[in-house]
């Protein structure tokens, strides 16, 4: 998606808002595939400083995730901001003239933002690092692999604890 923004460019001083459904992704995360069966809700308040355009913006969304340690989906509403500084390519001298950083703006030329790489790019900052389905996922029980979240197996109850298999020893000879 992208915003045109000649407008805004013969506004020094102006703000303007911005709002989009769209459909996004999928986003690569790692070698998982991020999908949104839903649009996702974009806004985004873009404020001409004169030489520069400030974006700030926000992502709200909902998506599936797979849990780490049972395995199974689990559903995630996506909620982030962002800020991105945009600058002309024909602009950047007068910003720098101005005592800005263009090094961490954005350059574009004509009157379009690209914004999807901006959108991609905070999505992936959002997703959690460890991705569990509840804080007390109980997992995969690692003797016969059944989810123990929905699922009782026989397996814990036959296997020894190794602080108790010490003792055990202990106790036979
Ligand atoms: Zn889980
Ligand atoms: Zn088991």
């Amino acid at each position: 998606m992208f915003i045109d923004v000649s407008e805004i460019r013969k506004a020094p001083g102006q703000s303007f808002h911005y709002d989009f459904s769209e459909n996004v992704g999928p986003v690569e995360i790692g070698n998982e595939e991020l999908r949104f069966d839903n649009d996702v809700n974009i806004s985004v308040d873009i404020k001409n400083t004169g030489k520069v355009l400030v974006f700030n913006g926000s992502i709200e969304g909902d998506t599936v995730l797979t849990c780490s340690r049972c395995l199974e989906a689990y559903p995630y509403h996506l909620n982030t901001n962002f800020e991105e500084k945009f600058v002309h390519a024909s602009d950047i001298h007068a910003a720098q003239e101005e005592g800005q950083n263009t090094d961490e703006m954005q350059v574009f030329e004509g009157n379009r933002i690209e914004l999807d790489d901006i959108i991609s790019e905070s999505i992936i900052l959002t997703i959690p690092m460890k991705l569990l389905c509840s804080e007390d996922c109980k997992g995969l029980c690692p003797g016969c692999g059944i989810n123990l979240n929905t699922n009782e197996c026989d397996c814990q109850t036959d296997e020894i604890d190794p602080r108790l298999g010490v003792l055990k020893k202990f106790f036979e000879r």
